[in-house]
């Protein structure tokens, strides 16, 4: 054990860990962020409001349950860093440890209650392959560690590869005739409280398409609620 927790420190002193947010070395107990940054991370603390921003884009399009970002997405903020590091940069281990702490501050409150499944949005297959992951995935498998929520990646697929950044009117086009995805196994959905996981929000436009697919499939049998890392601070005013 002794000899361990040497080995640990040695590596330590030989490798030091940096917080990916700031940049300065992390001493033994943090484990991926600097307390400091998690402690400033510009959190939304909508997993705590009803009725809130997020939950506001979905009124009038497509009925949620919850809705809630964990942070805001702030233009030259190194939190927009660390995300575009998990999402183009092969980072995706950060996406998982996001998505785990994510979990532990929503579940302060009842924002998990009811929800039986988790799915991450996905990516058009020919993405996936460039990219080697799909973030949301990692996110999704960080919340299901924590939640002891189970997951599923194959219930629902991309059709229509959008561009990097999806232009609004692009997305009204393809969302209204809920074409970007197709359920592939609605049973496994059917009667369920679904969590729809995405990393960065910007404008809903994809959750929604997403969120309307899912509950044309299911009939209207299916509850959904909706989590993601990021949010554009202009969603308040779409
Ligand atoms: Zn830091």
């Amino acid at each position: 054990m002794l000899f361990r927790s040497a080995l640990s420190a040695l590596k330590r002193l030989l490798f030091p860990a940096i917080c990916p947010v700031c940049g300065k070395s992390l001493i033994e107990a943090e484990s991926f962020l600097c307390i400091e940054c998690t402690i400033s991370a510009p959190f939304t603390n909508m997993w705590r409001q009803r009725d809130n921003a997020l939950e506001q884009r979905f009124w009038g399009q497509i009925s949620i349950e919850r809705a809630a970002a964990f942070m805001w997405f702030i233009d030259g903020s190194q939190w927009r860093e660390l995300i575009h590091s998990f999402k183009y940069h092969d980072h995706w281990y950060y996406a998982e440890n996001i998505g785990y702490w994510l979990a532990t501050e929503f579940s302060r409150s009842d924002f998990f209650e009811g929800i039986e499944l988790i799915i991450p949005v996905p990516l058009h297959w020919r993405r996936k392959l460039s990219r080697g992951y799909n973030q949301t995935e990692h996110i999704a498998a960080g919340i299901s560690r924590h939640t002891s929520i189970p997951y599923s990646f194959s219930t629902v697929k991309r059709r229509v590869n959008n561009p990097p950044q999806v232009h609004t009117s692009y997305v009204n086009r393809w969302g209204n005739s809920s074409d970007i995805f197709e359920v592939i196994k609605p049973k496994e959905l059917r009667g369920r409280h679904i969590l729809l996981v995405d990393d960065v929000c910007t404008t809903g436009s994809t959750l929604i398409s997403l969120a309307k697919t899912i509950t044309k499939a299911c009939d209207g049998d299916v509850k959904i609620s909706v989590a993601t890392v990021a949010a554009s601070r202009h969603i308040a005013k779409i």
